[in-house]
């Protein structure tokens, strides 16, 4: 095997270093900047990263979606491998997946390849909903990522040295949410019944409980994995749901098969353990409670850093701010809205979906404008939250707009120019916008719910000394409750300018960078590492 200590240019100055290097292996269905839905493409397009400044050899595998459009072209700088990998996918008959690969950033970037995944559309549907074949798609990610470590000769790092050698099989997987879920399945009953990855260890990385890869149990014998597993992913299909009867859940089984289990945030790894929080599988998770950590995501500092923002037209930082306010006067600009200073701009981004609570966000829309604040919402998702911004923002046309479409530009213009973020989400496994909003100097209003919780000190009129807030966080999740944030919020800013000044300061300079959750990981792979594969069958 190849030396795993870094042969120079592998290690970053001023970044922790790894005592124990790895080779560790990310499967996921999305990875910014090749497709990104929501946060799980920033954290797999991020930590990777950073684990590979500590001194790690790291690949990340993700489908090569082909969708016509404009993102194609990011596929470009990677190289078909010629590697063909044959995948045993039980009855849907057997399947080729081809591997492309890029290196940068210290990463393997490894992206499979099959019609499947060659659709117009985003990376699970488009105009017409979900697509009806998601489970085998990321079956085939699942299996595919599988065969990576064993035949793709990409030698991480060494890239640029002559190739030869493959990661092999004594890893660290970090599978993602549901659709990586059979990752640890397929580990222990494909490959380790066979002698295969006996050394290596998987963790689940969840990102959002909410999507389980729930089907029925008569798709089980496309998954391609030997009967006595079916017990493993066994499950009913809830009271309320549309269908009824036998189904197969492919996020049970990760919980119950891999080694260890990884949340975005401590307050939802305790939140997911509870019977509100848990989505049916509390239980499942309370007996996996002794190897289930949180860790609170990063942001990618060089993406999001107000003083070298490409999308912004005006740099700041911690230090002079006033390039903030030439954002704020652009946006209102951009907006038709009138430009001053003095007005308070809020700002709203996420999917439109019931979980970001957007209808929350436009209950408010009115109490807003009526305190003579701008508002700004941007999002894309279900088409019912689509027609109730245009219909808001035709109802207060001076001072609202609903924008609705997905665009990181647009993101990084409206939490430069903002005064405040609104984030009303029900739950939050850990949310990005509120750090992107804090490195901004933008100030987080949140429902107080998982890593929200986590993340934002909240102000408080009463605490002695100490730490300076970073935002406001509020209960329960409704309109009420956040106007009545928003208003301490805005009274702040109008009267005590220095306090919030202070604030924004102290949000500006906090350490939101992934270095410090990379570490954490890290522990997390020593536990894995130190124990016996799980033994859940
Ligand atoms: P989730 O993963 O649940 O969607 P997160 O807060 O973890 O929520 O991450 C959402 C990510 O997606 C952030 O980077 C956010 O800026 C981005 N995002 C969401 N909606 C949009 C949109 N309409 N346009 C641009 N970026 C968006």
């Amino acid at each position: 095997p190849p030396p795993r200590q870094p042969q120079g240019g592998g290690r970053r100055a001023g970044v922790g270093q790894a005592e124990t290097p790895l080779d560790i292996v990310f499967v996921s269905a999305e990875v910014a900047p090749w497709s990104k839905t929501g946060g799980l493409g920033d954290v797999v397009g991020s930590l990777p990263v950073a684990l590979a400044a500590r001194g790690h050899r790291v690949m990340v595998i993700a489908p090569r979606y082909l969708n016509g459009g404009q993102n194609d072209a990011l596929y470009e700088d990677a190289v078909d491998t010629g590697v063909r990998a044959e995948l045993a996918l039980g009855g849907c008959g057997p399947q080729t997946a081809g591997f492309f690969h890029l290196h940068r950033n210290l990463v393997d970037w490894v992206f499979v390849d099959n019609p499947v995944f060659h659709r117009p559309g985003n990376p699970y549907g488009d105009e017409h909903g979900v697509f009806g074949d998601n489970q085998f798609r990321y079956a085939l990610l699942s299996l595919a990522a599988c065969e990576a470590p064993l035949q793709l000769q990409i030698g991480g790092y060494r890239h640029g040295e002559p190739p030869g050698f493959a990661y092999g099989e004594r890893c660290v997987f970090v599978s993602n949410d549901w659709h990586a879920a059979l990752v640890p399945s397929y580990l222990a009953a494909k490959y380790r019944r066979n002698g295969v990855y006996l050394k290596t260890r998987c963790i689940f990385a969840i990102h959002n409980l909410s999507h389980q890869g729930v089907e029925p149990a008569a798709t089980f014998p496309n998954l391609g994995l030997p009967d006595d597993w079916y017990e493993h992913l066994s499950w009913e299909y809830p009271s309320w749901a549309s269908i009824n009867g036998p189904a197969v859940n492919l996020l049970k089984g990760a919980v119950l098969c891999s080694d260890r289990i990884v949340t975005v945030s401590q307050g939802y790894a305790w939140e997911i353990c509870t019977s509100e929080g848990g989505w049916g599988l509390h239980n499942v998770l309370l007996g996996r409670q002794h190897v289930l950590n949180g860790i609170t995501n990063g942001i990618d500092m060089d993406e999001w850093d107000p003083a070298r923002d490409a999308h912004t037209p005006a740099p700041f930082d911690a230090a002079d701010t006033s390039g903030k306010a030439a954002c704020k006067a652009a946006l209102q600009v951009e907006l038709g809205f009138d430009v001053d200073a003095r007005i308070p701009l809020i700002g709203w981004i996420g999917r439109l979906d019931h979980q970001k609570g957007p209808d929350i966000a436009l209950d408010a829309v009115p109490g807003i404008t009526q305190r003579g604040c701008q508002m700004v919402m941007l999002g894309s998702g279900s088409a019912k939250y689509e027609a109730a911004m245009r219909a808001a923002e035709a109802a207060h046309r001076a001072s609202f707009r609903g924008w609705v479409g997905f665009s990181v530009p647009v993101a990084h213009r409206i939490v430069a120019a903002c005064d405040v973020l609104l984030m009303p989400s029900r739950f939050e496994p850990c949310g990005l916008n509120q750090l992107f909003a804090m490195r901004y100097g933008t100030v987080p209003v949140a429902h107080a719910t998982g890593g929200l919780r986590d993340t934002i000190r909240s102000y408080d009129p009463h605490a002695a000394g100490g730490d300076v807030a970073t935002g406001w966080t509020y209960s329960p999740p409704d309109s009420g409750a956040m106007l009545r944030a928003l208003d301490q919020a805005l009274d702040l800013r109008w009267h005590q300018p220095d306090l919030w000044a202070a604030i924004m300061r102290a949000g500006m300079t906090a350490d939101l960078s992934w270095d410090r959750a990379a570490a954490d990981y890290e522990q997390v792979f020593a536990w894995a590492l130190m124990d016996e594969p799980a033994r859940a069958f």
